[in-house]
């Protein structure tokens, strides 16, 4: 048996595999980075102390060093382009990075016997839901080229355990918000596009927000979003990786609270907390936004016992606040 507790980390130097490196060494796991640092954070990635190897996924003799290394017990995969409106206008870039790097990646977990696969799928994947909250027995049909890029990998997933035995479990994050500013990690994206974020920054800086879209069928007419903490997000790849570890079946579980939040309340709370005017104006809907997306996340929590800790969306934006503040990123 493997019992061996290093784990390749890659795309650990972004959001949340850089949370998820901060909570898997917490529990005594040995967490390693690989990240090419094109949206990854390396002065980040620095702050959490691990292994650190810099390169492409798609550089089959760059992983075959790092593989020949160590024997890994498992593989994390965060990596990956993950703005939706670019992948509208670039689609290569959405297929190279995340079919073919995860192809390459699986290549060479499989020259490497390493057989056991944690990947960041996404809600983007259920496309415009007819039914709310969205389970995962809820039909895929993506309406961006990321959204097709993940559930194409989910499906070459599920071949890969049939014909090579590979067993994974996939994670479709709603949405992640919050950071650890304690340890000096949060969410920190060139160019910034997220919600929270940028409502920090236009209570701090001034900037204007643009809410995307008033006319929704919602009760305020702005997009219902699940937020949850990114630690929360981060330990649930930790529950998964020991459910794995300990044989449990391959699967998809949705990452969510079950509670969402309009954009409209998301500025309210960044006005409360922060005893700032948010400097926003209604704009035009943002393609491919759905009006909600919020998880039914009953399975998760039967089947791995994972729960969110982090229940207010007050406390998750909180965090963000004291990251943000102490990031300099609304200066
Ligand atoms: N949003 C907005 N203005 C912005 C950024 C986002 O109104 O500048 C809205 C967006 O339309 C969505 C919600 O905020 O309904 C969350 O968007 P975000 O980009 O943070 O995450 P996503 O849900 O796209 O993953």
């Amino acid at each position: 048996m493997n019992k061996s507790k290093k784990i390749i980390i890659a795309g650990g130097g972004g959001y949340i595999g850089s949370h998820a490196v901060a909570r898997l060494k917490e529990f005594g796991w040995q967490p390693v980075i690989v990240d090419n640092f094109s949206r990854g954070n390396h002065d980040i990635a620095e702050r959490l102390g691990v292994e650190i190897f810099a390169g492409e996924l798609s550089d089959e003799t760059f992983l075959d060093q790092i593989f020949s290394k160590e024997q890994y017990c498992a593989v994390m995969h965060f990596a990956a382009s993950s703005y939706v409106g670019e992948s509208v206008t670039d689609p290569a870039r959405y297929y190279r990075n995340n079919v073919g790097s995860t192809l390459a990646l699986l290549s060479a977990m499989l020259r490497h016997n390493v057989d056991k696969l944690i990947f960041s799928s996404t809600c983007a994947t259920y496309g415009i839901p007819k039914i709310l909250p969205i389970d995962e027995t809820t039909p895929q049909s993506p309406v961006s080229p990321y959204g097709w890029s993940k559930l194409m990998i989910e499906q070459i997933l599920r071949d890969y355990a049939s014909a090579y035995n590979l067993h994974f479990v996939a994670f479709r994050y709603f949405n992640a918000a919050g950071a650890l500013p304690e340890q000096k990690i949060g969410e920190r994206h060139s160019p910034e596009t997220h919600l929270i974020p940028l409502a920090i920054a236009s209570a701090y800086n001034g900037l204007e927000l643009k809410v995307f879209g008033r006319d929704y069928p919602t009760d305020d007419g702005t997009c219902i979003r699940d937020y949850a903490h990114v630690i929360d997000i981060a330990d649930a790849h930790r529950v998964g990786l020991e459910y794995l570890l300990s044989g449990g079946k391959s699967d998809f579980f949705n990452i969510g609270t079950g509670k969402g939040h309009s954009v409209q309340q998301v500025i309210d709370t960044v006005e409360q907390l922060s005893g700032r005017k948010v400097n926003f104006v209604n704009a035009s809907r943002r393609e491919g936004d759905p009006a909600e997306l919020v998880a039914d996340a009953g399975k998760i929590n039967s089947v791995l016992g994972w729960k969110p800790q982090y229940h207010k969306i007050e406390d998750i934006i909180q965090s963000a606040i004291d990251w943000h503040l102490a990031d300099g990123f609304c200066n």
